[in-house]
């Protein structure tokens, strides 16, 4: 585990002294860093505290606050997204410094992207400690629950993202009728003797590019595991979430940042863009490493 996650959880404690947010913090700690939280364990932690599940992760924030990476801006942002099985997603913000402001990841980003991956087949409720910047209310306007996803924040609860993005520009308004989290079922007929080439292609099988078809996909050898990370873009483009950030964010949420990286495959297919170059260089600066790249 991290080795300032864990001591930034400890300091919470520590310095909050308070019952909830301990017995969180030290869940989280228990579970060596992975930063979810089953519905059941969300269901008992409520019952012991009197706290629906929407409570319960306003008072996650700080916990999910502590996972954020900011040598940038020094301003962290917690944020929990409730998947539809009832599990607890945390996300934090992450920026790379001495990189382009566009490798950033915001905290509602790395929430989604860390349910993305676990598997979660939609999302029911976005919680954060910092009311979501239009960026992020773009970007989570590309969710098959869009319709009705709710947004809380600690001093307003219960706002749908309608409200927060009235006369919304989306991915029905291009005729996309499979949307992110939706299954996609992309196969690319490819097949390769080394794991971690395979587990990128695959990762770009799942991949969400709707508009420039260009999927892709990463895996990191991460000590014994492997990490995937998928391409989720967007139908205003910018805010699409790339598939290196995708996999970093969750080797981080999952406890695994202490670990080093010692492979990066990057699997694209050849669309109308690409994001072979500013994958390299995120790879260069922040983890020293040069990508291995197969063209689909
Ligand atoms: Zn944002």
């Amino acid at each position: 585990m991290n080795d300032c996650i864990d001591k930034r959880l400890e300091k919470l404690i520590n310095e909050l002294q308070d019952e909830v947010l301990d017995r969180i913090a030290r869940r989280i700690l228990e579970q060596g860093g992975e930063a979810r939280l089953s519905r059941d364990w969300v269901r008992r932690c409520g019952d012991d505290f009197n706290l629906t599940p929407v409570e319960l992760a306003l008072r996650c924030l700080p916990v999910a606050a502590c996972y954020a990476l900011t040598p940038v801006s020094h301003f962290n942002v917690g944020a929990v997204a409730i998947g539809q099985s009832g599990t607890f997603y945390f996300g934090a913000n992450q920026e790379f410094s001495g990189d382009a402001i566009q490798q950033t990841v915001h905290a509602e980003q790395s929430a989604v992207g860390h349910a993305w991956l676990a598997g979660e087949p939609a999302l029911t409720d976005m919680v954060v400690n910092y009311t979501p910047c239009g960026h992020c209310r773009q970007f989570m306007n590309e969710l098959n629950s869009a319709e009705r996803l709710q947004i809380h924040l600690p001093h307003s609860r219960n706002n749908s993202l309608r409200s927060y993005l009235p006369d919304a520009f989306g991915p029905k308004d291009l005729n996309i009728s499979r949307v992110l989290f939706d299954p996609q079922p992309n196969s690319f007929g490819f097949t390769h003797a080394d794991p971690l080439v395979q587990a990128a292609a695959d990762a770009a099988g799942q991949a969400y590019a709707p508009y420039s078809q260009a999927l892709s996909g990463v895996a990191l050898q991460v000590g014994e595991r492997i990490i995937t990370g998928r391409y989720a873009e967007n139908a205003a483009f910018n805010p699409s979430f790339l598939p290196l950030q995708c996999a970093l964010n969750y080797r981080r949420l999952s406890g695994l940042s202490d670990l080093p990286v010692s492979r990066i495959i990057m699997a694209e297919r050849q669309g109308g863009l690409s994001h072979r170059s500013i994958t390299e260089q995120l790879a260069n600066r922040y983890l020293g490493l040069e990508i291995e790249y197969f063209a689909l």
